[in-house]
């Protein structure tokens, strides 16, 4: 079977083909326009998903080299993400499958994040714990089969990828912030600044707090040194980014242990952070855990990750009808 893959929940316009469960390409265009703009501009986003999606597909399927009409089935993401961002997808998705003949799969982006495991080897085995790290969520999620997958711990307000961003701005080194952070941190000391973790029962996580916090550490820096942001931005950075880590770690760590399950996965965006990297294999040789870290490319949004989830739905016999709609706040389990 041959599925082509359709991502447009965000700023990311992207195609992906799977042929019998390999995937064959990767193809993504990131919206630049947001940049000047400091965060993500829905209708811009609209509007460059719109001028973005069939180049993209056209490139992913000319990279296989196959026609429209070698498609068995056409999946895309359903939600969670912007409405108008993900309307543009699904329209494409719903038409192309209607003038096909061929089964059409919404799949769920926050669960294909998950899914990207399975895009290449080594594969996790089930069950596995997930920490899904992106720039809307903050999830730990107890995994079963491909399938079946529920979420044990998640973030009650901001997601971590939203801090990473939000603290990013407060510092000046532009967005997304994720990425500035990390490389401010590797010649950064993580232990010269401390800043209040949140409690929060149980496995779930709060980020709002520490943004704040760090906005008032910042501001009283200034008042003193009006320098002090500059000449300090790398310690800065690899505190803020210390802090962050530790508090994932301390809610995963319970998780595993609550589960009784050492099989331990990251996804989603903030995944990519080499800090949380470095972490979790460290952490995997003091708790005896067998660990799946994702390529990059697959981390941050993409369609493999959504043509993969449609090949285990499509398996399963799980496909869609024309009258579903985009949902932005899409759940799952
Ligand atoms: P969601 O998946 O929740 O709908 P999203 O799709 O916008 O949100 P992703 O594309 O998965 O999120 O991830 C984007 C986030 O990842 C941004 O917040 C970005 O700053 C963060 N990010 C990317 N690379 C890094 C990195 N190296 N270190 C920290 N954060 C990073
Ligand atoms: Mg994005
Ligand atoms: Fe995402």
């Amino acid at each position: 079977t041959t599925i082509l893959g359709i991502e447009s929940s965000c700023d990311e316009t992207a195609a992906a083909v799977c042929k019998d469960g390999k995937i064959i390409n990767n193809i993504i265009a990131t919206q630049s326009i947001h940049e000047s703009y400091g965060g993500v501009v829905p209708e811009l986003a609209s509007r460059a998903h719109q001028k973005n999606l069939i180049p993209v597909i056209n490139e992913a399927l000319v990279a296989a080299d196959i026609k429209m009409s070698d498609l068995d089935a056409i999946a895309y993401t359903q939600g969670p993400g912007l409405l108008g961002a993900l309307l543009v997808g699904s329209s494409f998705a719903k038409t192309a499958a209607m003038a096909l003949g061929i089964p059409i799969i919404p799949i769920n982006h926050m669960q294909a994040h998950v899914l990207a495991h399975f895009i290449e080897d080594p594969m996790p085995e089930f069950p596995f714990l997930c920490l899904t790290v992106s720039g809307g969520h903050t999830q730990i999620v107890r995994v079963n089969s491909h399938l079946d997958m529920s979420i044990i711990g998640q973030s009650k307000d901001d997601a971590v990828g939203e801090a990473f961003d939000k603290c990013a701005k407060l510092l000046g080194v532009g967005y997304p912030g994720g990425p500035k952070i990390d490389q401010l941190a590797k010649t950064g000391d993580a232990k010269r600044f401390t800043f209040p973790h949140s409690d929060i029962p149980d496995l779930d996580y709060s980020f709002s707090g520490i943004k704040t916090a760090f906005m008032y550490f910042l501001r009283d820096g200034m008042k003193k040194n009006d320098q002090f942001i500059n000449e300090n931005i790398n310690d800065l950075a690899a505190s803020l980014q210390g802090t962050l880590i530790d508090m994932l770690f301390v809610k995963l760590k319970l998780a595993a242990k609550r589960e009784k399950i050492k099989n331990i996965a990251i996804a989603g965006g903030v995944s990519a952070n080499s800090g949380l990297r470095n972490r979790l294999l460290s952490d995997a040789d003091k708790y005896g855990w067998k660990v799946f870290i994702p390529k990059f490319e697959y981390c941050t949004d993409n369609a493999a990750m959504i043509a993969t989830a449609g090949y285990y739905h499509l398996k399963a016999g799980k496909t869609g009808t024309l009258r579903d709609s985009p949902q932005p706040r899409m759940s799952f389990s």
